[in-house]
């Protein structure tokens, strides 16, 4: 017969690569805001695959591009043009005000672009001397995991035992215009950074320092790049996180929700001048905007372009708030809220986030811990007021145990 949830798991155990510690429960269905494991057990996903499911498990939009896809191409690879890949990069031009998008996959393979780009824009444009190019980064920062990516990480988790890094990166403190003026020299090609660090714990900057680095990139001709990658597409109540404080990046990275929970879609959409640096065979990926990627990845535009699921997260930033302010002094020590994202930072003699996190889980809420006692709220911008507050209740008897 079908193995259970405890099966799975040690059979996974000895099966599967040990890069992960999930928590103790297999989903074998979703819809919408939950899931089932197993055994028949629902859950309600506030994790919603790290800003992946910002439209839910399988959004009926999102399954019918799909499905309609399968029916004509999957994959042709970029040898050759395809019918839906114009349609996709229209879109997100109008979506981003941006001009021109380079179609990759995973969110990490849209962080190297944006790197490689930036570096022959250095070189080819800005003048810097062969091999000089840097890139300055900001302490905390989670960009992904390739062996570039974990050079310029300060996590010792992601980097140990993966050396030698790449060079090129400088690192100065998040959320400090000062130290970022002071790195910026003759041979910066770019600074990159998140406009909220969403695995520091949902680090929001100050007010001012989007539109600072805006202004200090322009000043020096150097390139801003926003890694969106888990910010953008309607989490924090707007397209963008860069919305909230009205700038446009040089190059935005995305990716996860792009691909609209259902195939890996990531991008670099950028400005023309800056993207026409790149020139056939110089960059590139077999499956990067294959024609189920960008039906699906436009089907996301289109849902994004009607304003509704920002505006859902808008209106439920005050219930995150409400609820996790009446928390405060009872388990909760902080928080910072964004749209419909939270980082909470737990009481540590409560207990640690992971503890948290399944004590949520035996109450029916998947949540997952971040860094220490911090767990990070990032539901589905589908989920009701009423589903929200019963979230927040099982946060609070958990906080109370
Ligand atoms: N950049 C940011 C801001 C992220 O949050 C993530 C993933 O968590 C990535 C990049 C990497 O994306 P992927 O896991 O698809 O490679």
């Amino acid at each position: 017969g079908a193995r259970s949830s405890a099966e799975l798991i040690r059979a996974e155990d000895t099966a599967v690569a040990h890069n992960y510690h999930p928590l103790p429960v297999v989903v074998a269905r979703a819809e919408g805001v939950w899931v089932e494991d197993v055994e028949g057990r629902r859950y309600l996903d506030l994790l919603a695959g790290y800003s992946a499911l910002n439209f839910g498990h399988r959004h009926p939009a999102l399954l019918d591009a799909a499905r309609q896809q399968l029916d004509q191409v999957t994959l042709t690879s970029r040898a050759f043009h395809h019918d839906r890949l114009a349609g996709f990069a229209e879109g997100l031009a109008a979506l981003t005000g941006l001009d021109v998008t380079l179609p990759m996959n995973t969110g990490a393979e849209a962080v190297e672009s944006g790197i490689k780009i930036a570096r022959k824009w250095a070189y080819e444009v800005k003048g810097v001397p062969a091999d000089q190019a840097t890139i300055v980064v900001a302490g905390g920062n989670f960009h992904g995991r390739t062996t570039t990516i974990v050079s310029f990480s300060d996590d010792p988790t992601a980097r140990d035992g993966f050396g030698p890094f790449t060079p090129g990166f400088r690192t100065v403190p998040y959320d400090d215009l000062a130290a970022l003026e002071a790195a910026v020299d003759e041979t910066t090609a770019a600074v990159l950074i998140e406009p909220i660090q969403g695995e520091a714990g949902v680090l929001i900057p100050s007010d001012g320092y989007l539109a600072g680095v805006r202004e200090l990139t322009r000043r020096t001709n150097t390139l801003f790049i926003a890694d969106e990658i888990q910010s953008g597409l309607g989490r924090t109540g707007t397209t963008l996180a860069v919305d909230h404080e009205s700038v446009l990046p040089d190059l935005l990275l995305l990716g996860k929700a792009l691909g609209g929970g259902i195939v890996p879609v990531s991008a670099v959409v950028g400005r023309r001048e800056v993207m026409a640096v790149l020139r056939p065979g110089e960059h590139g990926s077999t499956f990067g905007g294959n024609p189920l990627a960008a039906a699906v990845g436009s089907a996301v535009v289109d849902l994004l372009r009607t304003g509704e699921y920002q505006r859902r997260a808008r209106d439920l930033e005050a219930v995150l708030v409400e609820g996790l302010s009446a928390l405060t002094g009872r388990g909760v020590v902080g928080f910072r809220v964004r749209g419909l994202w939270a980082g909470v930072d737990v009481d540590p003699a409560v207990g640690t986030g992971r503890e948290v996190s399944e004590r949520l889980l035996a109450e029916g809420v998947l949540v997952k811990d971040t860094h220490g006692s911090t767990i990070r709220l990032a539901p589905p911008l589908t989920i009701t007021v009423d589903e929200l507050r019963s979230a927040l209740s099982a946060l609070e008897r958990v906080l109370a145990e």
